[in-house]
């Protein structure tokens, strides 16, 4: 049998097609546009924002976790005018678009913005605008993700998901669950699942981050979870991961993320080899790119680079980030192609 031709040299993975599941409004910001507007608003940056940039964070602790929610309130601080939500979104998918992210789902709380922009529904309204002009200006098909915050009251959360329901099928695709996990169950919140589950939106809340496998089970068993944020500590619970392989979960898994969290010490330790193996779907993701100084494609070369993924098991990477989304029939199939092309031999190598 003759061996497959090896590539002259590696395949871009620029060039791979995928999409970008996790990823946080404020979070996404270019760190140029936050020290910009900062200078315009007259918003003092700490340093962990200026100089120290990308800062160096250890949230497995409530101090850590604390500074971290900290710089982002900074950030978001600096977003007070409709026209900054628009170049924000304008910007984010530019770069996306540079990195061969061709869907992007962007998760939003409404209610950190809702007092600066009118109240929660003119918020969604104005980020469902943006989203559409970002899309028309770089091609980059781009969902919503409308997420509670697991600190304040699950009411909030249901007004939240009837909020997300009421734009569904104009740009809202799924509801999240955000924020520190010590101090909100997933558990609490199924009513307000329950309510986005029957609008028909995905179900996407974070767990399995901070807290261990239980919270990744609660996610799954109370929340109908389809995707879940990070859900990397699944992997010390066979049986648990048992079932995210039968249900076909995805886990958005941000390695750089749990590193500048200080969840994981290196991203050799993010387990991603080990639940790619065990058959779970995962969809890279960069989480804070603003916070942790790295975007999507630096994800996937972390894939190549540090756990050791071939080009056919980086393409499934992408595959998986395909299916797992909420991107139209039409959109996943011509994306699917494209991937297929990546891989085939004579295909789009390093462009
Ligand atoms: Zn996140």
């Amino acid at each position: 049998m003759k061996a497959p031709p090896v590539p002259a040299r590696p395949r871009s993975l620029i060039a791979l097609p995928k999409a970008h599941l996790h990823l946080h409004f404020t979070g996404s910001m270019r760190h140029s546009t936050l020290v910009e507007l900062a200078a315009e608003r007259g918003v003092h940056l700490p340093e962990a924002l200026v100089g120290g940039w990308p800062p160096e964070l250890h949230a497995t602790d409530e101090r850590g976790w604390f500074r971290f929610q900290r710089l982002y309130d900074i950030a978001r601080s600096v977003l007070r005018e409709p026209a900054d939500v628009r170049r924000l979104l304008r910007e984010t998918a530019e770069d996306e678009a540079a990195e061969g992210s061709q869907w992007l789902e962007i998760q939003v709380d409404p209610s950190g913005y809702a007092s600066r922009f009118g109240g929660l529904t003119p918020t969604v309204e104005l980020v469902l605008d943006a989203a559409r002009e970002a899309e028309a200006a770089t091609g980059v098909g781009i969902g919503v993700i409308i997420a509670a915050n697991r600190t304040r009251h699950p009411l909030d959360a249901k007004t939240l998901a009837r909020l997300a329901v009421g734009h569904a099928g104009r740009g809202v695709v799924g509801f999240g669950l955000s924020n520190d996990e010590r101090r909100g169950r997933a558990y609490d919140f199924e009513g307000a699942f329950r309510i986005a589950s029957r609008g028909g939106l995905l179900s996407t809340p974070h767990g399995g981050e901070l807290l261990g496998p239980g919270s990744v089970r609660e996610c799954v068993d109370t929340l109908g979870a389809d995707r879940i944020g990070h859900g990397v500590r699944a992997v010390e619970d066979p049986r648990l991961l048992e079932k995210i392989v039968a249900r076909g979960v995805t886990l958005e898994v941000c390695p750089s993320s749990n590193v500048g969290l200080g969840v994981v010490q290196t991203a050799a330790d993010v387990p991603v080899r080990e639940l790619f193996e065990a058959g779970a779907p995962i969809a890279l993701g960069a989480d804070d790119p603003l916070l942790f100084g790295s975007r999507l494609a630096r994800q996937y070369e972390l894939a190549r680079e540090v756990y050791e993924f071939s080009d056919a098991e980086i393409a499934e990477l992408a595959r998986y980030s395909i299916r797992g989304s909420a991107a139209p029939v039409d959109v996943r199939k011509e994306l699917l192609d494209q991937i297929d092309a990546w891989l085939a031999p004579g295909g789009p190598a390093g462009r």
